[in-house]
């Protein structure tokens, strides 16, 4: 595409002053990473590939589900016909959405291992998960490059947006010190999620990340809280990095340092664990599915993934060593049928 037509495209943002032609070479020149690509990060990377982020990777662990559709936008019925993972349908619909633009879709879970390498020399990190554990990852491992990054979390009706800038504002730890024991806290699978709430808080954290980008307009240096049901809308000042803060003060990366969390996690209110190996071996995809064939239905098979059902769970396998076990939340029996079947 060239010059003049790639600047046509933008030119409803770039005719306003916030932006402008600098600002669009400055978003062209910006590498985002999103971790997570569900339901607020498809919003996000929506706005940011369409925005013109010159340099996006997503970073996904989870393939497309039935009753991700509501409300997770680059996904449709194709996708889950093909058993794709979310990294790969969102990769390939957001080239369809703008090819003038690098996009690198990841099937990997970003973990305590891993979250470095992947946010080397990044402008932006964008939080698209949805549980607390990879939060604290990504907030260690943010703090510590110095990398600004964006909180979104979205439950029922409500909605919060929190943007961090390493040295300026508080960090996520600041807010929450330690993350909700199981059962606390509403999850999207107890308390259900709205879809226009999701694109409505993934769109004010989208709207940061272009702010950043370009070095205009006010930021969110606090919380943004609100609720769509009860049209409520709060902006808390933020008091700046907790004086006693692990994290950024005390620079304890106690979640990056594997001094806290674990190797396999339950997945927020789905009735599914996942378990993943250290060491990073890859998986013989097809080799396992002859092995399997003889003991269990295999249900789907494609480049990525290996699904099947035994022992009353159903058991996706991915290529980077993962398994996703559906029908418990019991990690030791996840971690047991992982052992039978796949080996430890
Ligand atoms: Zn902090």
């Amino acid at each position: 595409m060239t010059t003049e037509n790639s600047f046509a495209r933008y030119i409803r943002q770039t005719i306003f002053p916030g932006i402008g032609l600098e600002g669009q070479k400055k978003l062209q020149a910006a590498k985002v990473v999103i971790v997570g690509c569900g339901a607020t990060g498809t919003v996000i990377a929506n706005h940011l590939a369409r925005a013109g982020v010159g340099h996006l990777t997503i970073a996904d662990r989870d393939f497309v589900e039935l009753n991700n559709l509501q409300r997770q936008l680059l996904f449709d019925e194709q996708d889950l016909a093909e058993n794709l993972p979310k990294a790969v349908a969102a990769e390939r619909r957001l080239r369809a959405i703008n090819s003038a633009i690098e996009v690198q879709g990841l099937v990997t879970d970003v973990n305590a291992e891993n979250i470095e390498d992947l946010i080397e020399g990044a402008t932006l990190v964008m939080d698209g998960t949805d549980n607390f554990e990879t939060r604290y990852i990504l907030n260690d491992a943010c703090v510590k490059h110095s990398i600004p990054w964006i909180y979104t979390g979205a439950v029922a009706t409500y909605g919060m947006s929190q943007t961090i800038i390493p040295g300026q504002t508080a960090c996520f730890r600041c807010h929450f010190e330690d993350a909700p024991p199981p059962g606390v806290n509403a999850t999207c699978d107890t308390a259900g999620v709205l879809g226009p709430l999701v694109s409505a808080v993934a769109s004010i954290s989208a709207t940061e990340a272009i702010k950043l980008i370009v070095e205009q307009g006010e930021l969110n240096r606090g919380m943004i809280y609100f609720d769509v049901w009860y049209n409520t809308f709060e902006q808390f000042e933020s008091r700046g990095p907790r004086e006693d803060c692990p994290a950024c003060r005390q620079r304890n990366f106690e979640f990056l340092n594997q001094e806290k969390g674990g190797q396999s996690v339950n997945l927020c209110g789905r009735n599914a664990v996942q378990i993943r190996q250290t060491g990073g071996g890859r998986l013989p995809l097809e080799q396992l599915a002859g092995r399997l064939a003889g003991v269990s239905q295999i249900s789907a098979q494609n480049d990525y993934l290996l699904r099947f059902s035994v022992d009353g769970c159903e058991i996706t396998l991915f290529a980077d060593g993962r398994a996703i076990i559906k029908g418990t939340e019991d990690e030791s029996v996840a971690r047991g049928l992982y052992a039978k079947y796949v080996g430890a």
